[in-house]
């Protein structure tokens, strides 16, 4: 048999060996819509600063959207006419270097590459003997170095760090209920934490009071001295604590809890620690920021994303597992189903699945777009512009400094600023209101979008700095505007 032949073969007939495939008719006619689709994807990143940062979207946009389920073909010409009409112009805007709403990344213009290109191979990454699979190894023995963890550490790219805080408290609790089989389980964290931790403690099937909250200091960081004495407690009433989530930057104001305190603590009473370090674990990039970062590299458990502050499309997240073996246990299922036999050679074998790190199956290939922006900027550049984040945020609390009735109510230590408007005559709910109503009065205008939470019950308007785009130019468009708005709301004066 010639396989060559039979190959080259294949190749020649294929135009007319199968008409009725989904691909294109006139491959020519696809290609340029494709080039010019490129060309504006290309075009819309980089003139990102001409357009608003956000604009709600029309009803008879919403209208246009609202079409039946498409039975019969349509062009593709016209799919993408209406893209441009309907969706380029309504995105979230976090690619705008006025977006401070939340903790968002900002993107990479390399991503429409690694994007596009991941699509062009639609690998399926659950396993198999691949490229995809041996990228994501490299990436995750990459992130391994970054965090300082040990050779037997394992990882897994996910969605993010939602997905990443499930997951790591997966395998803490199974590695909890192997050794302390019937025992009640708690986990621990500061009042804080995100909400993707509690979340996680309900799917995997825990009452909403086995998360313990612990309380925090005036620098909103989780107190070491609270969390023991609750330690102690619980297991005088014959609880088992079994985890305890330290984050390293909280989405409030950025706080790191102490790290290497609450690591001695697990480690001296055997309790598993998980970091969530969904944005902030990154800071260990950053030469300035590395020291709030120390002792997160005796985790047992670490989720953090690519997709916000190193600005990799969305979704990219990862969780890595001190203790490999541990990690194995919690996911691979025994005995493998025999369609899923691995085997020593052809595309069943491949080594470790990223199937048995994780509850998926199917996977896409995160891999990809991770490799391609580490290569393209280094680890370094990526620390740089947390770095200027991190000064950006100084700046912004030093500009507000000089804004006549304005309190800033966190400690401005990371890259998150919440302040609120005071004008005297007004308090409690009016203040409130008051905030809440410029911050979406912000986001309205499209000039800037910040976000609002709240801090010790004060209602803030937040501005989280994590856009490699952004420049103080940018911060003192927000305050001029910012204070435009409050100008026009023609208050009560106290004079
Ligand atoms: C964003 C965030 C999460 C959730 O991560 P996703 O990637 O959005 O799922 C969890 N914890 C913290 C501290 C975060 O900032």
């Amino acid at each position: 048999m010639d396989i060559e032949s039979e190959l080259g073969n294949s190749i020649e007939r294929s135009a007319d060996i199968c008409p009725s495939s989904l691909d294109p008719a006139d491959w020519e006619r696809f290609r340029t819509l494709a080039h010019s689709a490129l060309d504006q994807a290309i075009d819309f990143v980089r003139t990102v600063r001409e357009r608003p940062v956000w604009q709600p979207m029309p009803e008879h946009v919403r209208a246009a959207l609202d079409q039946p389920l498409p039975t019969e073909p349509q062009d593709l010409e016209s799919v993408y006419h209406d893209f441009k009409d309907l969706i380029l112009p309504y995105t979230v805007g976090n690619i705008h270097p006025r977006f401070f709403g939340w903790v968002h990344g900002a993107g990479l213009a390399s991503g429409i590459l690694s994007e596009t290109l991941a699509a062009a191979l639609n690998a399926n990454c659950g396993g198999r003997d691949h490229v995809g699979l041996y990228l994501e190894r490299r990436v995750i023995e990459w992130c391994k170095a970054i965090f300082n963890f040990p050779a037997r550490a394992s990882g897994i790219l996910l969605s993010g760090s939602s997905m990443a805080n499930l997951i790591g408290l997966a395998v803490a609790r199974d590695a909890a209920r192997a050794s302390h089989p019937g025992e009640e389980l708690v986990a621990y964290a500061s009042t804080e934490v995100h909400s993707s931790v509690g979340k996680a403690m309900h799917f995997l099937g825990f009452e909403d009071q086995a998360l313990r909250k612990i309380r925090v200091d005036g620098d909103f960081r989780m107190d070491t001295g609270a969390l023991t004495l609750a330690l102690d407690q619980e297991r005088a009433a014959g609880r088992r604590p079994f985890c305890i989530v330290g984050t390293a930057g909280t989405v409030n104001t950025g706080a790191f809890d102490d790290l290497e305190t609450v690591a001695s603590i697990c480690e001296s009473q055997g309790i598993w620690f998980h970091v969530d370090g969904a944005f902030g674990a990154l800071a260990v990039l950053a030469g300035d920021l590395r020291p709030r970062v120390s002792g997160i590299e005796r985790a047992d458990s670490l989720a953090f994303d690519f997709h916000k502050w190193m600005h990799v499309p969305y979704d990219a997240g990862c969780l890595l597992v001190r203790d490999g073996d541990k990690h194995r246990q919690a996911f691979s299922s025994s005995p493998v189903p025999a369609y899923l036999t691995r085997a020593g050679r052809g595309l069943a074998g491949g080594g470790e699945w990223p199937s048995d790190l994780g509850p998926e199956l199917s996977r896409g290939f995160r891999a990809l777009k991770i490799w391609f922006a580490m290569r393209e900027h280094g680890v370094r550049r990526f620390g740089d512009a947390i770095s200027r984040n991190c000064r950006h945020a100084r700046y912004l609390a030093g500009l507000l400094a000089s804004v006549p009735d304005v309190e800033v109510l966190n400690p401005v230590s990371l890259n998150i600023v919440c302040f609120r408007f005071r004008p005297a005559g007004l308090n409690g709910a009016a203040l409130d209101s008051l905030n809440e109503d410029i911050a979406a009065d912000l986001q309205e205008s499209g000039i800037a979008a910040p976000s609002t939470t709240r801090i010790q019950g004060r209602l803030a308007i937040r501005v989280n700095i994590t856009n490699h785009r952004t420049c103080e130019a940018d911060l003192d468009l927000l305050v001029r505007t910012a204070e435009r708005l409050l100008d026009e709301k023609a208050l009560p004066h106290a004079s």
